[in-house]
């Protein structure tokens, strides 16, 4: 930063490890798009298309930087090939149904010019049309399964994953995985926190569900036989788990004093302020399943379909395995003395340093071969 101003691209750029990022303006929406590739070594940079008003541009790709390094690390956790990547398409203001398609198809030509180094998918402002939109255009797209009885939605994997997550953790924790009476607090109600909490319902778990729809909340609660905790209430709400499934950020230096929990496990996306604060929740005893790779079930899912597995059994059975994964970075965590993020963290670094498992990269034209019809 220069004399207080806001840092400016290159500011950003300056001390960021990726690859690279392609940025181009669209002229006739006045979008500025940027592709941003984090890391390729486990196979080619994925990661979802964003498309948001930001106050600059450059907050978008600020965004981008962040969200493309956390693929890396999420493919990276799971042992999946794929790296680490992200699109922002950050636009001056809503668009019209036919200035968004326009966008959408300059912006599928522009990731043919890169040649399969990057794929997208659907994000935060982006949706399964959009997505078959962009492939009308380019095959490097996920989450066009090509088939019209294919799962579109990866939020019911992610909340399987989740679920499976919970069990570890509670295993980890309380040195029993059964649900049976254990007050479970699903924050957020939504794609993903629904289907988690019905599941949770269905085994017996005592389910505590807040959300800032408070009529949201409070159907579902009484739906599963559960109880309405108000949004305000949850931090300091008296639970076994609190599942974060709104918005990020609810760890922090503020928040982590006060909860009453022994674990926290949910699918919120960047749910610590800092990273510092895993050291405070493990100082308090509560243990925290890192929110990237319990919350990968819906991406790897839709990765497994593009490859070309459909049954359903079968993915779910592969997104279940992040149960495993969360075992032994509790295992690690445990015996080396690190925090459980730390022992994350050790672990994408083993996995990259290996490199892709068999030894070779993977493409999408590999992948495209096995692939669906
Ligand atoms: P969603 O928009 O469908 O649901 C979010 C719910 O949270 C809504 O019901 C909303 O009313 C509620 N909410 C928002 N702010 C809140 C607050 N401050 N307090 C309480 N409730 C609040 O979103 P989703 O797809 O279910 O995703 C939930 C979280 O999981 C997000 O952080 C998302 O980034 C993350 N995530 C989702 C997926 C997926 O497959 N959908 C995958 C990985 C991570």
């Amino acid at each position: 930063m220069i004399g207080g101003e806001p840092p400016g691209i290159l500011d950003l750029l300056a001390d960021w490890e990726g690859i690279g990022v392609i940025v181009r303006r669209d002229r006739p929406t006045g979008t500025w798009i940027f592709v941003v590739l984090h890391n390729d070594t486990l196979g080619p940079a994925t990661g979802g298309c964003r498309m948001k008003v930001y106050p600059s541009p450059v907050d978008g790709l600020a965004d981008g930087l962040r969200l493309a390094e956390g693929m890396t690390y999420k493919w990276a956790a799971m042992d999946f090939p794929f790296g680490g990547g992200k699109s922002v398409l950050a636009t001056p203001g809503p668009l019209d149904a036919e200035a968004r398609r326009g966008l959408l198809l300059r912006f599928g030509t522009l990731l043919n010019s890169l040649g399969g180094r990057y794929g997208t998918g659907a994000d935060l402002g982006t949706d399964s049309d959009d997505m078959r939109t962009i492939a009308e255009v380019t095959p490097y797209v996920i989450g066009v399964h090509g088939r019209s009885d294919g799962p579109m939605d990866p939020s019911p994997f992610t909340a399987l994953g989740v679920f499976a997550g919970i069990r570890a953790s509670l295993r980890q924790r309380f040195g029993d995985d059964s649900f049976d009476g254990r007050r479970i607090l699903v924050e957020g109600v939504g794609s993903v926190g629904s289907p988690l909490a019905q599941r949770l319902a269905d085994v017996g778990a005592v389910v505590l569900v807040a959300d800032i729809a408070e009529g949201r909340a409070r159907a579902e609660a009484e739906r599963l036989g559960g109880t309405w905790v108000s949004a305000d209430a949850v931090i300091g709400a008296e639970c076994d788990v609190y599942a974060p499934c709104a918005v990020g950020a609810t760890l922090n230096v503020e928040t982590i004093p006060r909860l009453r929990c022994g674990v926290v496990a949910g699918a919120a996306n960047n749910q610590l302020r800092e990273e510092t604060d895993a050291q405070l929740l493990d100082e308090r005893g509560i243990l925290y399943a890192p929110d990237y790779v319990i919350n990968a079930g819906g991406a790897m899912a839709f990765t497994l379909i593009f490859q070309g597995e459909t049954r359903v059994p079968e993915l779910e059975r592969r997104v279940t395995a992040i149960e495993r994964t969360l075992d032994s970075i509790f295992q690690e965590s445990e015996l080396s003395g690190l925090t459980p993020l730390e022992a994350a963290r050790a672990r994408v670094e083993r996995i990259l340093a290996r490199g892709p498992a068999g030894g070779v990269s993977s493409s999408f034209e590999d992948m495209r071969g096995h692939g669906e019809g």
